[in-house]
């Protein structure tokens, strides 16, 4: 039988570290490169970010986080939240596309494309977003 964690928090920022530690601890069983590791804590730090600066934008929310070990030995992480949604998840993923000026890079999707094997997001406006990432 295949292995599989869940968790979830308060979207507080200090959540970050804890849930990408969180999701490395959990993947060091596939035994992955550093490289690998590496990757994949960033996709999830960006993926976590998202739901706590943008999904609950002036609120405190749950913030979920679904892991599986898929057959092929890869995982599969999914972050979810209950928060605002997103109106135009296209553009959204638009390298440098960012709703918060010129605070942000709007880089995360990019980063999360990029250091993932798969990248899939699903959003509705009030309802929430959840982000499915393989690695
Ligand atoms: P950066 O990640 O570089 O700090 P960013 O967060 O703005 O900047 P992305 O992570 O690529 O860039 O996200 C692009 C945009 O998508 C965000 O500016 C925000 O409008 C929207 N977005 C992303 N995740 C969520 C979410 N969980 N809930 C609501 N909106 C989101
Ligand atoms: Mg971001």
């Amino acid at each position: 039988t295949l292995n599989e964690m869940h968790l979830h928090f308060p979207s507080v920022s200090i959540n970050e570290s804890f849930a990408r530690a969180a999701v490395a601890a959990f993947a060091v069983q596939l035994d992955p490169t550093l490289d690998e590791l590496c990757d994949l804590k960033t996709a999830v730090s960006e993926a976590v970010t998202n739901a706590i600066i943008h999904g609950y934008q002036d609120t405190i929310g749950v913030v979920y986080i679904d892991c599986r070990i898929l057959p092929d030995s890869t995982i599969q992480v999914r972050v979810r939240d209950r928060g605002c949604g997103i109106a135009d998840i296209q553009k959204a993923m638009e390298p440098l596309y960012t709703t918060s000026g010129s605070e942000r890079a709007g880089l995360g999707f990019a980063v999360m494309k990029s250091f993932t094997d798969k990248l899939r997001v699903q959003s509705r406006l009030g309802v929430g977003t959840t982000v499915f990432m393989e690695k």
